[in-house]
């Protein structure tokens, strides 16, 4: 009989591990606990291995260092699944792992359900942090969705979702693959993009809630997994500065801000995002929260446009608002490329204070890793005080709990939160 496994094609990892020495930084960083060992780091190899296999790192003195997946077709050519003590990896290790991701999200677990004012969507598993790098798992209510940052993974798939189905059941399980684990379909054995790995899925939308708001998203096809849960404390704190205030929200992807603006008495808000069909669902967000009176009350109005062009022309036309959220994508992936990122939230900065009325309150967001915190509240307060708006800062704040930090590359999301005269 043919089996419809979508992962009995893949081949499971080699069961021999290989050896690797390692440069003396090499060997300070992953003392230090870094979950990455570059291929420049690396002085000797014994043996060949494919994408996913184990590697084991030893020191001059053939000390065990750290064992983790391989991967030949990266820079990063082993991500480290565990340091200083050696560990069988198996599927009862992805379960210790899983249960610790989950124990530390047991108040977002806990926390009820919409008509509760719980939160039913989070990250459960966020990579490195969670010491399980280049993997991402969120879940959705009764969904899982796992991203792979890397084909490394692809040999491990059965092992976990024999964990998770142990660990933290659902109902169903959705592969996707990020652009670079993509690239290399040879490992991936017709794996795709929005594979269901457990249950069924008819057309990928998925309900779920946060902070008592209702949610849908496209877990098969939008952005990320669906959507940017580490945005959930920023949004509620930006929520109780909406009373009353006529509000903008940027990069606005499926109305995340603009609902929690809502309910927290914002009569009037207007979403700008290129996508036209993030801005879509973001109409369909706000009806799914119809029965909360204070959305029901507000104005939703959605504007699919570039951020930069369509603030100049809100500014022109003389639109004033009186809380302005501004949360870009990522400007900077690569370190070349910061300097132009810094530029661009100094831009959005003067834009965003063209069109915030005197008295209002501003949010900027930067969710690239490569600028630096300091960085990036330097730049957003140097734009503002140019544009003769000089901040009066509220609060400085990054993601939320299911979102730990665990290693320096691990801090990405910063967002600062002012008033301006
Ligand atoms: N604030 C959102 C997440 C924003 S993600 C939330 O809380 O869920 C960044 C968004 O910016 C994406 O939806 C993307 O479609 C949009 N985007 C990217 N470049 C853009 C541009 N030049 N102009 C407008 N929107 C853009």
């Amino acid at each position: 009989m043919l089996s419809a496994d979508p992962l009995a094609a893949i081949p499971p990892p080699a069961e021999r591990r290989l050896a690797l020495r390692v440069t003396p930084a090499g060997q300070r960083a992953l003392r230090t606990g870094h979950p990455w060992l570059f291929d420049q780091a690396i002085t000797e190899q014994k043996g060949e291995g494919r994408p996913g296999d184990l590697a084991v790192i030893f020191d001059a003195r053939r000390r065990f260092l750290a064992v983790g997946l391989y991967d030949p077709t990266s820079p990063i050519r082993v991500r480290v699944l565990q340091h200083g003590t050696p560990a069988t990896i198996d599927r009862t290790w992805l379960c210790e792992k899983l249960a610790a991701a989950a124990a530390w999200r047991a108040t977002l677990a806990e926390s009820g359900t919409a008509a509760e004012g719980g939160t039913t969507g989070y990250r459960l598993v966020h990579g490195e942090n969670d010491g399980l790098p280049g993997l991402v798992i969120d879940r959705y209510a009764d969904v899982l969705v796992m991203k792979l940052y890397t084909a490394a993974w692809a040999p491990w798939l059965a092992d976990l979702r024999a964990a998770l189905a142990e660990v933290c059941p659902a109902n169903c399980l959705v592969l996707r693959l990020s652009r670079d684990a993509q690239r290399r379909p040879e490992f991936l054995c017709g794996l795709d993009d929005g594979s269901v790995l457990v249950g069924a899925l008819p057309d990928g939308a998925v309900r779920f809630s946060e902070n008592g708001l209702r949610f849908e998203a496209d877990v098969l096809r939008g952005q990320k997994t669906g959507f940017f849960f580490d945005q959930r404390d920023n949004r509620a704190r930006a929520g109780k500065l909406a009373a009353g205030r006529r509000t903008l929200n940027v990069f606005a992807y499926t109305g995340g801000f603009s609902l929690y603006a809502a309910r927290g008495g914002a009569p009037e808000v207007l979403s700008i995002d290129s996508s036209a069909p993030a801005l879509a669902a973001a109409e369909r967000n706000f009806a799914l929260n119809r029965d909360l009176p204070a959305v029901a009350a507000c104005r939703h109005t959605t504007l699919a446009a570039d951020a930069f062009d369509a603030l100049a022309d809100l500014r022109r036309r003389g639109e004033r608002f009186e809380l302005v959220i501004v949360d870009p994508p990522a400007f900077a992936k690569r370190e070349d490329e910061v300097a132009g990122a810094l530029q661009s939230y100094g831009r959005l900065t003067e834009l965003a204070l063209g069109v915030l009325a005197p008295g209002g309150t501003l949010v900027m967001a930067s969710c690239s890793s490569r600028v630096s915190a300091p960085d990036f509240f330097a730049t957003v307060n140097r734009a503002a005080a140019q544009a003769g708006r000089p901040l009066r800062e509220i609060d400085r704040t990054g993601h939320a709990i299911d979102h730990p930090i665990r290693f320096p590359e691990g801090a990405y999301l910063k967002c600062l939160f002012a008033s301006v005269p």
